[in-house]
């Protein structure tokens, strides 16, 4: 009897330190990981967002991310120019455009002296659709994303896919070892992929694009959630400073009746704010069919919602369609975070929210109120500019291209009249900064000893790729704007434009909130450290040890 006692607690004994032994070598050998990371980026969400409408949102959405998340107040974007494309590739690289190459939405190519939109790539073609539209990759992106790294530390097992309306907001961020990506084709009002990722698309994108949603929207046209006396927090409805492009009211006010596009014209689309639901509806579409977050490894999906920005551009932040449409996001993400706790489990996914950019006031709006700020016609300069450059150079179009405040120089155009390139230059600085509305104008290739703000300085020579970010940087005064006399535009350094949200929640994430100044940069060296793998190749940003449990 004693014996077999003895046995028995030796038994237990070792039975005991080999459980120790193996749940040791299982930590040591599997980090601790959620089932999912859900990135989401709001196009054009201004920080002030969340607090401006912050008394109608429901305690389910930002609501819920702030109240039992972490909170980063101060997140800026150290470069210019604050573009989608820059913003989706930043955060999912952990870069700048100076270094993961996505200088802007779209460049002038200086070495081959040609035109190029950021996902071109000639290629490859659309799948679901044989538009234009298809022939996007992330090939133009030069180095990898927190997502491709995910992929890697897995051996590939870890299913990663982007989805968003704008082409590069579905493709950056889903990086180039993404099991799929889609993004909206107008032409056709459905969600289409390329053959750089697959050659047919899956039976459920199929079903999904067969339930028409945009023609469904467009028979519910867009009225106000609520009276429109309640919203409090926004000019009244009509104001000669907001835009109606692609709505189909010639006044901007509401309601706004779709119902003359249902089968004809999906371009409208973006303008509504039922396509983030229909964004979140896709969203969910993938991770059930998909079954995200129930393999046995950590799958991630990106979503960025575009609507948000084709709206902050026609109407700009005090306007009743952003109160409207921020009031209908609140409650989508609301309805979203919901079914993640229903489909993956509460505690069981990583969630984050940030934007890839924010945005300026109106300028009729700022000069109603006394405010400075305003528009100047920089396309118009720019045509002027030829014209006199080939006056008095003898040089045709000597400006090859403009955007977002970059002018790149057709040097085959100068070299071939034989025209001192230097000279035209200098004959463009001058003219530009004697512009009402420009502060500086500045050769890109002598950034460093430009006689400007450090600060300024450091976010175009972060944002400044070779052969892609043109010869000549124009920077407005502050709230000024090129060409936009109505609605609102992005890009530059100041505050609207750079601070964006940035918020944490769920598995591994703290409660809590900092003022301490963390970047764009920073969202995937702390999503490295997080799910312990190694951070994008580009990454230039630290982890905000503060977020981690
Ligand atoms: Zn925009």
């Amino acid at each position: 009897m004693k014996h077999s006692l003895t046995t028995f607690f030796f038994f237990i004994f070792f039975t005991s330190i080999a459980q120790t032994n193996s749940t040791q070598n299982k930590v040591t050998t599997t980090p601790a990981r959620p089932k999912l990371v859900v990135g989401l980026m709001i196009d054009h969400m201004r920080w002030d967002y969340l607090y401006r409408y912050q008394n109608r949102y429901s305690p389910n959405g930002f609501n819920r991310l702030l109240q039992q998340g972490f909170n980063c107040q101060n997140t800026i974007i150290p470069y210019t120019p604050t573009a989608t494309s820059c913003g989706h590739a930043s955060v999912y690289t952990g870069s700048v455009p100076a270094i993961n190459g996505i200088a802007s939405n779209n460049w002038w190519d200086m070495k081959e002296q040609k035109y190029v939109y950021c996902c071109d790539d000639k290629t490859v073609v659309g799948v679901g659709s044989n538009t234009k539209k298809g022939k996007m990759s992330p090939k133009n992106m030069v180095t990898n994303t927190i997502t491709d790294e995910l992929r890697l530390a897995t051996n590939f097992k870890s299913k990663v896919i982007g989805i968003s309306m704008k082409d590069r907001g579905a493709i950056f961020p889903a990086g180039h070892a993404a099991n799929a990506a889609y993004w909206y084709d107008e032409e056709k009002g459905i969600f289409i992929s390329s053959t750089y990722y697959m050659n047919e698309l899956p039976q459920w994108v199929n079903d999904f694009n067969a339930k028409k949603w945009a023609d469904k929207y467009y028979a519910e046209g867009w009225q106000t959630l609520y009276p429109l006396a309640t919203y409090t927090m926004s000019q009244k409805d009509d104001n000669a400073y907001e835009r109606t492009k692609e709505m189909p009211n010639d006044k901007p006010v509401f309601p706004y009746n779709f119902s003359a596009s249902i089968g004809t014209d999906y371009k409208k689309f973006w303008n509504m704010p039922q396509a983030n639901t229909y964004t979140f509806e896709m969203a969910k579409a993938a991770i059930a069919a998909e079954k995200m977050g129930k393999n046995n490894t950590t799958d991630f999906l990106t979503i960025s919602i575009s609507p948000t920005d084709y709206i902050a551009h026609n109407f700009g932040p005090n306007a009743i369609e952003t109160e409207d449409t921020y009031l209908r996001l609140d409650k989508d993400i609301a309805a979203f975070l919901t079914y993640l706790d229903n489909t993956i489990g509460k505690g069981e996914y990583l969630f984050f929210l940030t934007a890839d950019h924010g945005g300026p006031h109106t300028a009729g709006f700022l000069q109603e109120h006394k405010l400075p700020g305003g528009s100047f016609e920089l396309k118009q300069i720019v045509k002027d500019l030829n014209e006199s450059i080939a006056q008095n150079f003898g040089v045709k179009k000597a400006i090859a291209y403009q955007t977002y405040y970059n002018i790149s120089l057709n040097y085959t155009s100068i070299d071939s009249a034989n025209a001192d390139a230097e000279k035209i230059k200098q004959y463009i600085i001058q003219t530009l900064e004697n512009t009402t509305g420009i502060y500086k104008a500045v050769d890109k290739s002598k950034l460093s000893t430009a006689n400007i703000p450090t600060v300024i300085k450091e976010r175009l020579i972060n944002g400044n790729f070779p052969n892609r970010s043109g010869d000549i940087q124009v920077i407005p005064l502050p709230q000024w704007m090129r060409d936009t006399p109505k609605g609102t535009d992005h890009s530059v350094w100041n505050a609207y434009d750079a601070h964006i949200p940035l918020v944490w929640y769920g598995w591994g994430i703290k409660k809590g909130s900092t003022h301490r100044e963390t970047y764009i940069t920073d969202i995937a060296a702390t999503l490295a450290a997080l799910l312990t793998i190694q951070m994008p190749n580009g990454c230039i940003g630290h982890v905000i040890t503060e977020v981690i449990k």
